[in-house]
């Protein structure tokens, strides 16, 4: 391994930068060139490629979103993006890829490894935790500690007023930051899109919560847990109980920020890995952690396979909110 080239892809996430500036760094102590290619996928189409080296991520560790920006490519998804995509690499004479983003970027490095023979890591960064095979992915941290700074402000308001709050969190597809926020956040209710409810569901342990003598509540809900979203549950929830409650969407706030210490620490030990797994001649692997210990699973492995929601969780939650 000589050059390797450095993207983030997909959904930008906090300590994506912490794991560009590992990535960078072990290869230049290491010896091998390194070229960060901007806006994902799409800046091989563009040829928008810059060599790094260790002062070019200054500063950067501590800061959200991705120096490298991030996009989503449509011609990545057709063979003929691939195949200029590693027209692009040959040309620069990059021979392995590193690959920081969810599980879609992970789908097409795969493609071009096995289309192309380029070398290829990906390394887990989504604020959705929804990437199997790791016990967290870098972002998610960081994303909990923003909402739940949120809820607890608003259990201050809720509990003075006698209110009740929808949060509304991110996950279209996954409850986990819904499922830990609530948790961390002691909701009364939770709604994940694993585990669907219904209207009539959330009313039913709102009553039951109030007969147990509780004045306000706190209601977390995924995106993508309820049809229409938090708003249109909040209108359904009224009618039936005639509560009045509020909506707060948490929205791309979740996205933003500093990330954590847990996802810096993170980053840079799969970044630093991604590297060495690359310059051991292994690819085709995501570097994750599994009982804090660095594993590496093929990729080929994680396609159609989301992380599933902590059942036990959700019943902890459940008895924890009585
Ligand atoms: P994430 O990586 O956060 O899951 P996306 O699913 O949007 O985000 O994927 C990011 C990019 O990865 C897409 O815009 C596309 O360029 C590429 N990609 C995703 N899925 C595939 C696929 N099946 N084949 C080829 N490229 C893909």
């Amino acid at each position: 391994m000589k050059h390797l080239g450095v993207l983030t892809s997909g959904g930008d996430a906090p300590g994506m930068n912490a794991a560009i500036r590992a990535v960078v760094r072990t290869a230049v102590h290491d010896g091998i060139r390194v070229s960060g290619v901007y806006r994902g996928f799409q800046g091989l189409l563009d040829d928008d490629i810059v060599e790094l080296g260790p002062r070019s991520v200054a500063n950067i560790l501590q800061r959200g979103g991705t120096v490298l920006r991030t996009a989503r490519c449509e011609l990545f998804y057709q063979p003929e993006g691939r195949t200029a995509a590693a027209a692009t690499l040959a040309r620069h004479d990059i021979d392995g890829l590193v690959v920081i983003g969810g599980d879609g970027s992970f789908r097409g490095a795969q493609a071009l490894e096995a289309e192309h023979g380029i070398k290829t890591v990906g390394i887990p960064a989504t604020i959705d935790n929804d990437i199997n095979g790791t016990d967290v992915s870098i972002g998610f941290s960081t994303a909990l500690d923003i909402a739940l700074e949120a809820v607890d402000r608003l259990r201050d308001t809720a509990a003075s007023h006698d209110r009740h709050f929808l949060v509304e969190v991110m996950g279209r597809h996954a409850g986990h930051i819904a499922l830990h926020v609530g948790v961390a956040g002691g909701a009364e209710v939770i709604v994940v899109p694993e585990v669907p409810q219904t209207a009539d569901d959330v009313v039913d342990l709102l009553l039951k919560a109030e007969e147990r003598g509780k004045t306000s509540s706190i209601v977390v809900v995924a995106e993508g847990a309820y049809e229409g979203g938090a708003r249109r549950l909040q209108e359904a929830v009224e009618a039936a109980t005639g509560f009045e409650l509020r909506t707060v969407i948490l929205g791309h706030t979740q996205r933003g920020g500093s990330p954590c210490s847990r996802d810096r620490v993170l980053a840079s030990r799969l970044g630093f890995h991604g590297v060495r797994t690359l310059a051991a001649g292994k690819s085709g692997v995501m570097v994750g952690t599994k009982w804090r210990q660095v594993v590496k699973i093929p990729l080929a492995e994680l396609a159609d396979h989301p992380k599933p929601i902590d059942r036990e969780l959700l019943e902890i939650a459940q008895v924890l909110a009585v």
